[in-house]
């Protein structure tokens, strides 16, 4: 067992981490510290918005923290409005204040357990495994020890995509971050011709909420193939079967193809096509371990993009928000890709887009243009100092295909020499390399028990 834990992140998957061991009963106490970033973790980025508009693509009945409680969300909200259904999809901001209740609870019944915990909140810097433990950097050069430590950082800062001019970037119309710009955007009356680049769930926040505070602006989506992502079904509906005979036939022959082909039979013959991609969610994980490394980079080039857009869907009161804006002309979506960005001598924005399918390239005028596409896991370029300290000394390997960090599925993390390191894990989206399924609260949960389980054995 490893008494002495450093937790590093300040999001959902620390905070559930964090949890999962205060209220365990363990041989000896723990002595956790968790390097939060914040005096308030647990929110991280996705539950950190206050907008009510963002609202959870989960229903309700499956956010729970913890495996052993999977309805324990749904309890919270129902505590404070009893109409609460656990098919509705809830603010993000609510499930915000669950995590923070659920935190709290779990330091202060910490004690009970003779288990302490210290809160750092600053961003842990360096990290250095030995055979002895782990040590850890952080604020003005100071240090602290654990037995063990697991990386909970959610993905990397988004990185600006090649083709935009330096001036751009300096100007500030350029958003590489959608997030921190939402927290600040202000009301706006001016009639502003926004760019969003990227079609997926984080696009269609953006849009909304801009669209709310800047009731003349006008908003354009680009992305190669133009959809929006699906949307749910109003109902909740059951997965079509446990998915076992499908994953099983794809697993016979293992490329993307014949999975593909699979997929779409199943589809075809199913009363909604959601039920069958539902039906994969306990296999995806498993599936994606047995596929090639070639046949994983053919998913990533050509079916990824469909295969997110059905899987992360919009709840239907976000889809029928996007239709109106389309309907009332705020809002269009083109097919293509942005070739340049640079700033005109007025402070606007030109931006250089080739259509799909063709060479022709376009140049439109924006007055903000908004980068969202989808997360950062490229752990070999990246400014983020924990990640840039950890791949330069040679302590982790990054991920082939640029999806986090090369590491066993169970979140041991591998060395610079591809062995696993014994006191050195990882949750969240850093496993996409190892899991591909490995960023929503379902999936986190399982993580965090199972590491917790290694920690304490
Ligand atoms: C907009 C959005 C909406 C989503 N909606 C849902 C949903 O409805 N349902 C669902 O299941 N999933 C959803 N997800 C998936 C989401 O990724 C997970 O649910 C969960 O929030 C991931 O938490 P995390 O802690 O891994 O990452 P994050 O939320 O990114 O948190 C990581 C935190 O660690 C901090 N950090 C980074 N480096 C360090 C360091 N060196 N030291 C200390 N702290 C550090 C970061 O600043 C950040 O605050 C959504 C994701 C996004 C982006």
């Amino acid at each position: 067992m490893f008494q002495k834990v450093a937790i590093i992140g300040g999001g959902a998957a620390a905070a559930t981490l964090v949890s999962e061991l205060l209220e365990r009963r363990t041989p000896k106490p723990l002595h956790l510290t968790w390097f939060a970033g914040s005096a308030q973790p647990g929110r991280g980025v996705a539950y950190g918005t206050p907008s009510d508009r963002h609202l959870l693509n989960v229903r309700a009945a499956s956010m729970g923290m913890f495996v052993s409680k999977p309805g324990g969300f749904l309890e919270y909200a129902q505590a404070a409005n009893p109409n609460v259904k656990g098919s509705d999809f809830l603010p993000r901001r609510l499930y915000g204040d669950f995590l923070r209740s659920r935190v709290d609870a779990a330091v202060a019944n910490a004690r009970q357990f003779g288990h302490d915990i210290n809160l750092v909140p600053f961003c842990a810097q360096s990290l250095v495994p030995s055979s002895e433990g782990v040590t850890i950097g952080y604020g003005e050069g100071e240090e602290a020890h654990a037995d063990a430590a697991v990386l909970a950082i959610g993905s990397l800062p988004p990185r600006p995509l090649a083709g935009v001019q330096d001036a751009a970037l300096a100007s500030g119309r350029y958003v590489t971050d959608p997030w921190p710009y939402l927290a600040a955007a202000e009301s706006d009356d001016r009639p502003l011709r926004v760019l969003v680049i990227g079609l997926g769930l984080t696009a269609v926040d953006v849009v909304l909420e801009l669209a709310a505070r800047w009731p003349r602006a006008r908003f354009t989506a680009l992305s190669r193939h133009g959809h929006l992502p699906e949307p749910h079904l109003a109902a909740a509906s059951a997965p079509s079967d446990d998915g076992n005979d499908l994953a099983e036939q794809m697993r016979d022959d293992p490329n993307i193809r014949t999975w593909l082909h699979r997929l779409r039979e199943a589809t075809d013959n199913a009363d909604d096509w959601r039920t069958v991609v539902d039906s994969m969610r306990p296999h995806t994980q498993g599936l994606w371990q047995e596929l090639p490394d070639g046949e994983k980079a053919r998913f990533l080039r050509h079916a990824r993009w469909a295969w997110e857009r059905a899987r992360h869907r919009m709840p239907p009161k976000v889809a029928s928000s996007v239709a109106s804006l389309e309907k009332a002309g705020r809002f269009e979506r083109l097919r293509g890709r942005m070739q340049a960005v640079s700033l005109r001598i007025d402070g606007d924005l030109d931006v250089v887009r080739r259509e799909t399918g063709g060479d022709a390239t376009v140049t439109e005028t924006y007055d903000i243009v908004i980068q969202t596409v989808g997360l950062n896991t490229d752990t070999l370029r990246t400014e983020h100092t924990l990640m840039r300290q950890l791949v330069i000394d040679d302590l982790v390997t990054p991920d082939r295909m640029g999806l986090g960090l090369a590491a066993q599925p169970d979140g041991h993390l591998l060395d610079g020499d591809g062995k696993p390191r014994g006191n050195l894990f990882a949750i969240g989206s850093l496993l996409r390399g190892a899991l591909w399924e490995s960023t929503a609260i379902p999936e986190i949960r399982k993580q965090a028990q199972a590491v917790a389980n290694m920690l304490v054995k």
